[in-house]
């Protein structure tokens, strides 16, 4: 079982955040510190530290990761004018928070996902 974090006292609602939408498999929550108009956090319910730490068995939750982003894109209304998900692993991946999230990120121009290295 992965550490606990912030975000499973997120999910069990023992601190304030703004869900935007959860379940029995996911939650979804306002990132506090937003890079974009749309900024949300899409969770496991389940403390998976990364993605290097999912099985099999997690593929339900993993599924409904992305449907739940299509939706909640499709509320923010950037589904037509498109957005970007994103999952940091470990850290070369830039990942702070050791409990796998997914960032839906969108509302403005992204331009391009990584720096060119020349
Ligand atoms: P990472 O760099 O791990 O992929 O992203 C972690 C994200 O979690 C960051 O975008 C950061 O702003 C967000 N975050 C960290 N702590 C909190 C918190 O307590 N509440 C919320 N809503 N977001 C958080």
């Amino acid at each position: 079982m992965a550490e606990e974090t912030i975000f499973g006292k997120i999910i069990r609602k023992e601190i304030p955040a703004d869900i935007v939408y959860q379940d029995d498999l996911v939650t979804a929550f306002k990132d506090i510190d937003p890079q974009a108009p749309t900024h949300i956090l899409i969770i496991p319910n389940k403390a998976i530290a990364t993605v290097d730490d999912v099985t099999e068995a997690d593929e339900p939750a993993l599924g409904r990761m992305f449907t739940v982003a299509a939706k909640l894109a499709r509320e923010a209304g950037i589904a037509e004018s498109g957005y970007r998900l994103l999952v940091n692993c470990r850290d070369d991946g830039g990942q702070e928070v050791y409990h796998l999230h997914m960032h839906l990120v969108g509302g403005r121009r992204l331009g391009r996902m990584l720096q060119r290295q020349s």
